[in-house]
């Protein structure tokens, strides 16, 4: 079977792509290739890990978010040969396309940290970046009285880089209400060496690790977990010497180190570090003329988030066809993306930029300063995003992110 279009991965960025391009020619043969029978709204774990969201409210069945007019094939993609233009799938069946779409997200690497994925969901150790345990993070903040916890950050590519500090502010901000936050040592164990990746936004966060007494640790990077003895090993750089450091916890919130799909990394489309080597601005492949790559799989710098996603499928909508009409690429992507830092619940520093980090605000400062923690970001956050994302976004409606023609960037 040949489709006019074969998207892999039917999370944010493939079913907004898949509605973007229906609206625009509903003609169109689409396959979305995804075996999950759940679609999730992973921006809202951040709040599930805080006790402000339920997990049901990030969760709705795949068949729901599936654009009508697309055909569902629930198999994983387990080949892509761009040569001859097909996709295997994993019950050894294949199917051709004209145009591919690559948005399969990434892996999170769970194995990369020794004793990890044994710990996970016990004896303090938790990360909202699973369904499953962002309420586990929750039922672990309310129960701490005292004692040590650790947050930790992994080395970059990450989807959502702001996420491991979101989830130690809102943490503290709990700790603080109930008084115990002067009993609790918190430290930050950042792979990075800096606190976040756009300077503009530091000295905001900043003043939540001092109001915290966040023990801020830079270029420390988880390597092991013994959840038995409470014990997480870090390695840190000094003077250009690697050295390992043990710490006792109570709690420990990780963030995993995140990897592309070996479906990705292992074919012809991988560039150098495993993601889809596309043009930063088409998002079209830089060698397969009818290949284009979005969300976490792209092998773009900007911030991965869904955000990006938001922005990127129109884009990639319009190239597509115009590459179904044997057309070169007609619109452009500037790198935006979005990181809500929440600092504290009801407050929230809205990092909005592009590509090279510079800062590309969606409101005036007047009604809201990004730089700056406010309660109109949160109310944006809680309230606005969600429905935007479910019926907006996934909806193939464009709010604010319509394409523009290349070399048009506002
Ligand atoms: P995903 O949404 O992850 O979807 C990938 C899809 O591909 C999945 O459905 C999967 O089943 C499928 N797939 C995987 N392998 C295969 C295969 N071999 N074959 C076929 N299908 C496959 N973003 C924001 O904008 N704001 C935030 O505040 C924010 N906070 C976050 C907080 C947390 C804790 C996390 C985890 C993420 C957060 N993000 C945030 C990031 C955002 O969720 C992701 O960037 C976004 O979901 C990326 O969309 P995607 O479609 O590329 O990947």
């Amino acid at each position: 079977m040949t489709y006019d279009v074969v998207i892999i991965g039917g999370g944010a960025a493939g079913i907004s792509t898949a509605a973007s391009i229906l609206k625009r020619n509903a003609k169109v043969s689409i396959a979305v290739v995804d075996p999950a029978q759940e679609h999730y709204y992973q921006p809202g774990w951040t709040l599930v890990g805080a006790g402000v969201f339920t997990p049901e409210q990030t969760r709705k069945a795949e068949a729901d978010v599936m654009p009508k007019g697309v055909e569902w094939i629930r198999l994983p993609a387990i080949n892509i040969d761009p040569v001859r233009q097909a996709i295997t799938l994993g019950d050894g069946d294949t199917i051709a396309y004209r145009v591919l779409i690559v948005a399969l997200g990434l892996r999170l690497a769970w194995e990369k940290i020794a004793g990890l994925p044994e710990a996970l969901g016990r004896n303090g150790v938790t990360s909202n970046y699973r369904y499953d345990l962002a309420p586990y993070t929750y039922r672990l903040v309310r129960d701490l009285e005292r004692g040590r916890a650790l947050f930790s950050q992994p080395p970059m590519p990450i989807k959502c880089a702001g996420a491991p500090q979101k989830a130690m502010y809102l943490s503290c901000d709990i700790w603080r209400e109930s008084g115990v936050l002067p009993a609790i040592d918190v430290e930050f164990h950042n792979a990075g060496a800096a606190l976040f990746g756009v300077a503009t936004y530091v000295p905001a966060l900043m003043e939540y690790v001092e109001k915290y007494a966040i023990d801020l640790k830079l270029e420390s990077n988880l390597v092991a977990v013994d959840a038995d003895r409470g014990v997480a090993t870090f390695e840190r750089k000094r003077d250009g010497v690697s050295e390992r450091i043990e710490r006792e916890f109570d709690m420990l919130h990780v963030v995993p180190p995140q990897v592309s799909h070996d479906v990705v990394a292992k074919s012809p489309l991988a560039a150098a570090n495993g993601f889809v080597e596309v043009d930063e601005a088409t998002l079209r492949h830089k060698r397969y003329d009818n290949v284009f790559a979005l969300g976490d799989a792209a092998g773009t710098s900007n911030a991965k988030t869904a955000a990006a996603a938001r922005k990127q499928a129109p884009v990639v909508a319009v190239n597509a066809l115009a590459a179904l009409d044997g057309k070169p690429p007609v619109a452009d992507y500037d790198g935006y993306g979005s990181c809500p830092l929440t600092v504290e619940r009801g407050k929230i520093v809205l990092a909005e930029f592009g590509y090279g980090g510079k800062l590309l605000p969606s409101f005036p400062s007047w009604l809201l300063d990004g730089t700056r923690p406010t309660r109109t970001a949160w109310f944006l956050k809680e309230r606005m995003l969600p429905p935007i994302y479910w019926q907006g976004m996934l909806k193939g409606h464009e709010w604010m992110a319509a394409p523009h023609e290349i070399g048009k960037a506002a």
